[in-house]
């Protein structure tokens, strides 16, 4: 059976209950992942704003909240090609927008924005990142940028 290595539970334990249990269930009835960013503080945030990896200051990425409502993972091992990650990135994606409505939750996916299911209608791509849509908040934003990371 799949379980969260130790960085991934360091991530794991910062999520919210929501996507903690989407998490739980991505890994153990589709693939396994690594989970690479939970929470961001204040100073990362600002870093990545400034450096153009985010496109948000804090406090306005769900990254932000604590616990986060935002979880940024990857299959885990990570493929070598670009091609195949970013079909597992969406394969896993996919697979965790369907376990999440099962859960009554809603998700929005970095490589669909706007949740209309067209992924050519939008410039900026964070296939990583899976956030929680509140039901009160329905808005297109760019959230963050990952150019690697290894769990
Ligand atoms: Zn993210």
């Amino acid at each position: 059976m799949r379980k969260w290595g130790r960085n991934s539970l360091h991530v794991y334990n910062q999520l919210d209950p929501r996507l903690q249990g989407v998490v739980d269930r991505v890994l153990l009835e589709v693939a396994d992942v690594s989970l690479l960013t939970g929470h961001r503080p204040e100073d990362e945030q600002n870093a990545q704003f400034d450096a153009g990896t985010s496109a948000l200051r804090w406090p306005d990425s769900r990254h932000n909240s604590m616990p986060a409502k935002a979880v940024d993972l990857q299959p885990y091992p990570r493929p070598a090609s670009k091609e195949k990650l970013w079909a597992s990135l969406a394969y896993i994606a996919g697979h965790a927008i369907r376990i999440a409505a099962s859960d009554g939750v809603i998700l929005r996916w970095g490589g669909d924005w706007n949740r209309n299911g067209d992924l050519t209608d939008q410039t900026f791509d964070d296939l990583f990142h899976l956030e929680i849509v509140d039901t009160h908040g329905s808005y297109y934003r760019a959230d963050c940028v990952h150019s690697g990371g290894s769990n």
